[in-house]
């Protein structure tokens, strides 16, 4: 896609620190990273978000992730590891093609991901129904 940032390191015209490639998929560093080892996966085929990917993508894709989750936790002195993406402008997205983020996490880093939790508790069990109606099968 044109004026696509990560269909430009797809193609090359874009340098990245390149961590896994095959076929379907690219890995690579994040250029600001979270923490040290922030690694972005993507389908080397432009889909926008989560709502537009293809499902074999995501399968694939999200074996990467693995593979490579498992390398920061075993050879990369990680405790933890986070994955988390984002679709759309009101959930923070900010490069419209498709990316899993992978973060390393060591106990004492400045990462904070349980404020994401912070307003869990005030959501009262209607509300918990309606959602569930809503969300569920
Ligand atoms: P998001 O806010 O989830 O859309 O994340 C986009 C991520 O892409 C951010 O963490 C950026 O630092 C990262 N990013 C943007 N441009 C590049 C680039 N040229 N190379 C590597 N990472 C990038
Ligand atoms: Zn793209």
């Amino acid at each position: 896609m044109e004026n696509c940032i990560f269909c430009k390191i797809v193609a090359g015209e874009i340098p990245c620190y390149k961590i896994f490639e095959n076929e379907k998929i690219l890995a690579f560093l994040d250029i600001n990273p979270a923490v040290p080892g922030h690694v972005l996966v993507i389908p080397k085929k432009h889909f926008t978000d989560i709502f537009e990917i293809d499902d074999q993508y995501l399968q694939e894709l999200i074996v990467v992730a693995k593979r490579i989750a498992e390398k920061m936790k075993t050879n990369f002195d990680a405790g933890g590891v986070n994955l988390f993406q984002s679709n759309g402008e009101n959930a923070e997205q900010t490069v419209f093609h498709f990316h899993l983020h992978l973060l390393p996490r060591k106990g004492n880093d400045r990462i904070n991901f349980s404020e994401l939790l912070v307003n869990a508790e005030k959501i009262d069990n209607m509300k918990l129904e309606e959602i569930k109606k809503i969300l569920g099968e």
